[in-house]
């Protein structure tokens, strides 16, 4: 197998497996906590004899442009993936969540072209599909999702029963086993099949409930650390990394802390002027009410211009920054053709929203709300359980981001 390029890095093929895990919602506090507990012998362990740092994510800090940074090792200025939604010319909300508006291959595809074995294995069926993207499923690799692991076909996944390989029931959809199954399958697949390159991408349903050190997380991130120590057993090299933070964005009543925007923005401009976009909005809004720290506007009308309304945004209490779409896409490297007029980002206690109507935080059922896709949920894990060699530790020492991930596991350590 030769080297592949892809976005202007060039990976070596790998001498040893190598599987990188993402941590969704993998907030650096979670293994500070469990390590502090003793509960984590295994990243303990990585820490010492690997390479640990925190590292800069992608903003927004959301799941689908993270993970598409880190399978295509590039900012969305070149993938196109800038959230689950955006506002085409014609002010219709266009879903960024399939494969089509994908401007990059993955460093999965590439590998699999120069004759690798890779394996991209996710909790929610949303993602297999992008990260699946020009995937070529000859020579064993597979792509499937552990949400529909009871539908896997040869043709379309690469293997027939995904239940049966991760030796577990089908997780349900808001459950921690949907990640463990992930990671159960992951290290089931390195033992039959040895994968050359293997992606395994987890969910945030746990993570999005309780806090760092909360029993419930410090179980959860006990079962990940003995699937981590499984895979390093197996001779992996293995791979840390995290698409987001997580805070918690309640007031000390425990109500969540939000600030209506497009309701505050129409009371300014009148309704219809402008258009706030939740770029966090999915499917599975159960778990954070589709808030989170970072939403765009659009202007609509006439009334409106960017400058107003980062004016009014700018000086709301919870708002960390208001700004104009260049500045934005410059110092998030975002693609221009998908930013909204104005970005609003919130501080670390805050979250934005819509309109009030367009929430339904009866799904909170009385948890607090933790949430994330601002500046102070972009920090991440960064951690290999094999050291740098020395070319990367200095690289590394001048700043990471996380879509370096595989780039530093495929070239950065000593196989
Ligand atoms: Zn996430």
């Amino acid at each position: 197998m030769q080297h592949v390029h892809l976005n202007g890095i060039d990976y070596r093929a790998p001498r040893a497996p190598v599987v990188v895990v993402c941590i969704d919602g993998g907030d650096p506090a979670y293994l500070d906590r469990g390590v502090a507990e003793g509960l984590l012998p295994a990243v303990e362990r990585f820490r010492r004899q690997g390479f640990s740092a925190v590292a800069q994510g992608t903003m927004p800090s959301f799941t689908c442009p993270n993970n598409l940074s880190i399978i295509t090792g590039a900012p969305p200025a070149v993938h196109g993936i800038s959230g689950n939604f955006y506002l085409d010319g014609d002010g219709q909300a266009v879903v960024m969540t399939g494969p089509e508006l994908m401007r990059s291959r993955t460093i999965l595809a590439q590998f699999a072209d120069a004759g690798a074995t890779v394996a991209s294995i996710t909790a929610k069926d949303k993602l297999r599909r992008q990260l699946g993207k020009d995937l070529d499923l000859a020579r064993g690799s597979v792509s499937f999702s552990a949400e529909f692991a009871g539908q896997c076909t040869l043709a379309e996944n690469g293997i027939g029963d995904a239940l049966e390989l991760a030796g577990m029931a089908q997780p349900d959809m808001y459950s921690m086993e949907l990640s463990l199954f992930v990671l159960e399958a992951g290290i089931r697949l390195l033992e039959r099949r040895r994968p050359d390159l293997m992606y395994l991408s987890l969910t945030d349903f746990v993570q999005h409930k309780h806090a760092p050190g909360d029993p419930v997380a410090n179980a959860f991130y006990a079962r990940l650390d003995d699937c981590f120590g499984r895979l390093e057993a197996l001779g992996a090299v293995v791979a840390l990394i995290a698409d987001h933070g997580m805070n918690d964005k309640s007031l000390p009543d425990g109500r969540p802390n939000v600030i209506y925007l497009q309701d505050l923005l129409d009371r300014e401009f009148g309704a219809g002027d402008t258009r706030v976009i939740c770029p966090i909005t999915d499917a599975f809004v159960r778990h954070h009410g589709a808030l989170g720290g970072f939403v765009r506007v659009w202007c609509r009308g006439g009334k409106a211009t960017p400058e107003a309304i980062i004016a009014l945004a700018g000086q709301l209490p919870g708002v960390d920054q208001a700004l104009g779409r260049e500045e934005t896409c410059r110092r998030f490297q975002l693609p221009p053709d998908r930013e909204g007029d104005v970005a609003v980002l919130a501080d670390v206690r805050t979250v934005i929203g819509a309109r009030q109507a367009d929430h339904d935080l009866g799904q909170l059922a009385g948890h607090r709300l933790r949430s994330h896709g601002a500046l102070a949920e972009a920090q991440v894990p960064f951690l290999l359980n094999r050291p740098l060699n020395a070319e990367y530790r200095g690289r590394a020492a001048a700043g990471l981001r996380s879509h370096q991930i595989f780039e530093y596991a495929l070239n950065g350590v000593e196989a």
